[in-house]
């Protein structure tokens, strides 16, 4: 109601500009405030001076230590600065802070009662490179909270919760923690009696089915579409099944596939690639072998006559890589990556036969004459990425020692001249 008593003093304008007595409680001062700013805003065609006001006695009233010096002294306490300074907040800054974001916009329903969205609940799933390549469904059973169908997620028979008196309703508790002489650290976390909830139930009034805890474990079995062509890293969701809470929509669960390492083929986009070793002599003069495909067919693969294939050296299949998701009609190439295995040594009669049918060595004979003036070397056999590897491992080691000794790096110096 507006107040109709005639002015007594200066401590009781905010209250008249508001529209309320000054027994008035927070939440009155709100809606009072909610009402009038509303109405009273300039960009709704409202008076400035009048929007400016009620900003100014809405900031004064809403905290609590400002309203006692005002109710006790009056405005002009605030204005000497007791109370910190009053009415020097921009109003829009104090509408905007009261309302969020849109403050003229439908649905009318004020901040606190804004749903929560629960958290999603992420599962690796493995799948094989077939499963990827075929389709395939499996059943996962999985266990969430579901909203107790009993009290529907009050937590009490009544319907009724009382403020939890650990965190007067707030859900958050605050402690401190003593750094330093002169150091303390403010630190938040949820209220451990309400669990964050900001209210507890009765003991005698506790749901019998949920014991209070709004929730209860639910079993749940869902099937999981793997489709054909899907990659490795794909998510498949299932939106809000995952837990349920009171006053929150639920969030999704996701699958995420792992694709299991497949020991012929490697698959990179829609293509797969296999390795395959021929003999030299397959190599030279043709082979031909069975490819057991991810689907069972089995496939005929065969050189042409004639042809030579060299070591390292990749063949194609059209339409034998992995099928396209959602157009799974349509498919990626196969690639095979041929390695070729040298015999270790030869007799001279093997190398007298091969000379006699391969092309002539193109190397030059050399005269007597040219030798003598050379000097003979022995060829050893080499495994290059272990010596580098260990070559590099010195010179680490060099390198740490210098770190470690004063003086090393002299030492070494003096041990090159
Ligand atoms: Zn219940
Ligand atoms: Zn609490």
């Amino acid at each position: 109601m507006f107040g109709r008593a005639p002015k007594k003093s200066d401590n009781t304008k905010y209250y008249e500009i508001l529209g309320v007595s000054n027994s008035a409680s927070q939440d009155d001062l709100k809606k009072a405030y909610r009402k009038a700013a509303i109405k009273n805003h300039p960009d709704k065609g409202g008076d400035p001076e009048k929007f400016k006001e009620l900003a100014q006695a809405y900031e004064v009233l809403s905290d609590p230590e400002k309203r006692e010096i005002y109710d006790q002294y009056g405005e002009d306490a605030l204005k000497e600065g007791m109370g910190g300074g009053g009415g020097g907040h921009d109003p829009f800054d104090i509408f905007q802070s009261f309302f969020g974001g849109n403050p003229f916009g439908g649905g009318g329903s004020s901040r606190g009662r804004r749903q929560r969205r629960g958290e999603d609940v992420v599962h690796p799933l493995k799948v094989s490179l077939e499963d990827l390549y075929n389709g395939t469904s499996k059943k996962l059973s999985l266990s969430r909270n579901a909203i107790c169908s009993k009290c529907k997620g009050k937590g009490s028979k009544s319907g009724a919760s009382m403020k939890c008196s650990g965190c007067q309703g707030s859900g958050i508790k605050v402690s401190i923690r003593h750094l330093g002489p002169s150091m303390i650290q403010q630190m938040q976390h949820a209220c451990n009696e309400c669990k964050g909830t900001g209210e507890t139930i009765n003991d005698k009034d506790r749901c019998p089915q949920c014991k209070g805890e709004k929730v209860v474990q639910e079993k749940k079995v869902l099937e999981v579409i793997v489709e054909k062509g899907m990659q490795n890293g794909q998510k498949i969701t299932f939106p809000g099944e995952a837990d349920e809470a009171p006053d929150t929509v639920t969030g999704d669960i996701v699958f995420v596939l792992q694709q299991k390492e497949h020991p012929k083929f490697k698959r990179k986009g829609d293509d797969l690639f296999v390795e395959h070793t021929l003999s030299l002599t397959e190599a030279l003069c043709g082979f031909q072998f069975i490819l057991m495909h991810l689907d069972g067919r089995q496939l005929l693969i065969k050189s042409e006559p004639g042809e030579v294939v060299k070591p390292d050296q990749y063949k194609g299949i059209n339409d034998e890589g992995m099928p396209m998701y959602q157009r799974s009609f349509m498919k990626g190439k196969l690639y095979i990556h041929f390695a070729v295995e040298f015999p270790d040594t030869l007799s001279p009669e093997q190398c007298k036969t091969l000379e006699a049918v391969l092309p002539p060595r193109s190397s030059v004979q050399l005269t007597d004459m040219e030798l003598d003036e050379c000097e003979e070397t022995t060829l050893h056999d080499v495994n290059l990425e272990e010596e580098m590897r260990r070559k590099q491992a010195q010179a680490q080691e060099a390198y740490d020692e210098d770190e470690d000794m004063p003086g090393g790096a002299q030492r070494v110096q003096c041990a090159q001249q």
